[in-house]
Order: structure tokens, then sequence, then C-alpha cells
């Protein structure tokens, strides 16, 4: 094994600005791949395209490069200073969203030292994984020895707590591996478990994405009635989790200058938003990828969750959207809001409405 080229490696790593990185053995992630199974056998992850391929698929670094020898992990750091924006009802967006989507610049970080390594051995082949990439990053990271599991199934760092985001490189160059990280270090604390304004921390490492506040923002379709009030604010993901836990404290932020959208925006102008707007603004953000339409019905579950009559006027104009994921959501938080222009409104919406998920959320609204 290269000890010199891996303590360079690693030096190269730090000064692309991450704040942690370890390697391991490109070898199979046994404990991830049982878990993996689990969690698709119990339905947990039915959304996700772990349940579409064999478990194997995303837990073996050398189905990525036959002769794979070493898997590099990076944590890239993102917890950046926030501001609010704007007047008016203010939403929530997770920190991990607010600059520059963390897919494009992570894996330019990661080429960049690919580049490097390629430079050094000139044979070397490497792969670069960042989240949609097919290995289970957080089970990399462990077995890198980047950090250890929090209950709450987040990766925490020793330098960044749990606001990093993870990329993997995998390749056939032979490095200095790290000891793996212990599996947990929370001992006796079990703080975010109880802080889950929805249980979906259903045990200690296990998450029912199906009820995680993060996954209803992200979801397709209508999001279920019964869990729209558990959203709150948030139009994007979810921090809770992550700001109740005490590895977290003390954290070094990073300058303003890298936030692109503020962490509390004002709602009612994103309700509307036109998608050269939502191109402009979401575009470049991790924000981008659910879509102009996921986007505006979060927002419309926001504003319902908030109560301010002010929303009213764009929550009447988004009864005429030509979606009907829109139109059904804005009805619902029309009737949370209530008043007499709201209910005028959603009976003259329900006269004209052909879609049938929509006339029944009028219909459930004007019974509030
Ligand atoms: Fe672990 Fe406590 Fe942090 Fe949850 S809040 S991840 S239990 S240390």
């Amino acid at each position: 094994m290269n000890d010199n080229l891996t303590a360079q490696l690693k030096k190269k790593a730090f000064e692309l600005g991450f704040s942690a990185v370890g390697i391991a053995p490109a070898a199979a992630l046994d404990f991830a791949e049982e878990s993996l199974k689990e969690r698709v056998e119990s339905g947990r992850l039915k959304d996700y395209g772990f349940s579409r391929k064999p478990a194997e698929r995303f837990t073996h670094p050398e189905t990525l490069i036959p002769e794979a020898k070493s898997m590099i992990v990076v944590a890239w750091p993102y917890l950046i200073s926030e501001k609010e924006e704007g007047r008016g009802p203010k939403g929530r967006v997770a920190r991990f969203a607010m600059g520059q989507d963390y897919h494009v610049v992570v894996t330019e970080r990661l080429q960049e030292l690919g580049e490097w390594l390629a430079g050094q051995v000139p044979s070397a082949k490497y792969k670069i994984c960042v989240d949609t990439g097919p290995m289970i990053d957080r089970a990399a990271a462990r077995a890198a020895g980047v950090g250890s599991y929090g209950k709450n199934a987040s990766i925490i760092t020793e330098k960044s707590g749990s606001w990093v985001v993870l990329g993997e490189m995998i390749t056939d160059v032979e490095l200095e591996y790290d000891d793996p990280s212990p599996m947990e270090e929370c001992g006796n604390c079990d703080i975010c478990v109880k802080k889950c304004p929805s249980g979906a921390i259903i045990c200690p490492f296990v998450i029912d994405q199906t009820k995680c506040i993060s996954h209803l923002t992200q979801m397709k379709g209508i999001i279920p009635r019964e869990l729209r009030p558990i959203i709150g604010d948030s139009i994007y993901g979810c921090d809770i989790c992550q700001e109740s836990c005490p590895k977290n404290i003390g954290i070094d932020e990073k300058t303003a200058e890298e936030q692109l959208i503020p962490r509390f925006p004002a709602l009612i102008p994103l309700l509307n938003i036109s998608q050269e707007e939502f191109d402009q603004i979401i575009g470049p953000t991790a924000i981008a990828w659910i879509g102009r339409t996921r986007f505006r019905r979060n927002v419309a579950v926001a504003l319902g969750n908030i109560g301010d009559s002010s929303a009213v006027p764009a929550l009447i104009e988004a009864l005429t959207d030509p979606e009907p994921v829109i139109r059904a959501h804005a009805a619902w938080a029309l009737g949370q809001i209530s008043g007499s222009d709201a209910c005028e409104e959603l009976k003259k919406a329900l006269e004209s409405e052909t879609d049938e998920r929509v006339i029944e959320e009028i219909e459930s609204a004007l019974g509030n």
C-alpha cells in the first residue's frame, strides 16, 4: 500500500474543501446489504430506487470497477449562515439545499481529486458517486472512518457534525485504509428520536420514510391530508433531528455568499412562481429536481399551516392553476385559513372543478 500517496491524496481532499476524508477497502458493505434488504422488505423504502434493484447493486463497489481496490469517502460541510428575506409568511428550507446543488459541487471536487490521482498514478481508474450514484454513502462513510451513525440515521463527523453531504470515489489504486468508525456514538442520548414531530424515527437508527417530513416534501403527487399539518412551514427537507443533536453544537458556519435561497424565504411570491423564475431562483439548488409543481404544492401546504390571511389572494389564484395537485393543496390551505373570501372562492371553484381529487379537497375544505 502506498502510504505517502494516501497522505498526499488526503491533503489534496482537504485543500478542495472536504472536512473529512477516509479510505476503505473496496469490499462489499455486508452490514448495509442486510439492513437494506430488511428495509426494502418492510416497505419503508417503497418510493426509492433501492426497492427496484437488488441490494448488492448498492453495496458492492466492485460492480463499478471490477478490479477496484479502494473506496475514498469524503464529507462536504454545508452549514452556512442564515438570513430571512422578503415580507409576509416565511417558509423553511433545509440547510443542505440553500447553496448551490451539492451534487454538482461535490462531483466537481471529486473529479478534481480523481484527476489529481491520475496525475500521480497514470494507470488509475476511478468512478465517482454522489447521492444518486449506486453506493450507499452512509455505510461507505462509516466503513472508511468518516463518521458514525446517529440515531437519526445521519452520519456524524468529528469536525462538521452531521452537517455534511457525502461522496465516494472507487478506484483500482491501492491506498492505505482507515479503521471503520464505531457503528454509533450516541450512548444514552435519544433527543432526536423524541424531537421528531412525526415520530419518523421509529426506533434508534431506523427511519420510516413515509412519515419523515423531508420525504413528504419530496414525494410525488398529493400529500396525505392527515400528514400535512406536521410539515409545518417546511417547503423542502427538514433539519429538526439535526438541530436537536448535541453533536452539532459549535460547528463552524461557512460564508454567507454561498446562500442562493434563504433559509426562511417569503412564501407568497413563491406560490405562483413562473417556470422561468423557478429555473432562475431554484434551478441552481438541490431543490430543483422536485420540479416547479411539487415545490409550489409544498408552498401551499406551508401557507395553510401558517394560516396567515395575507396568503388568501395568492391561494385563490392557485385555485385556477392548470395542475390539479396545485388546486387540491391550495383548496386545503384556504380551508385552513378560512374566512369569507376563501369560502366564497372555494364554492365558486367547486362549480367548475372537474378533477375528482380536487373536488374532494374543496368539499373537505368547505367542511372546515
Ligand atoms: Fe445521537 Fe442524540 Fe444526536 Fe440523536 S440527538 S443523533 S441520539 S447524539
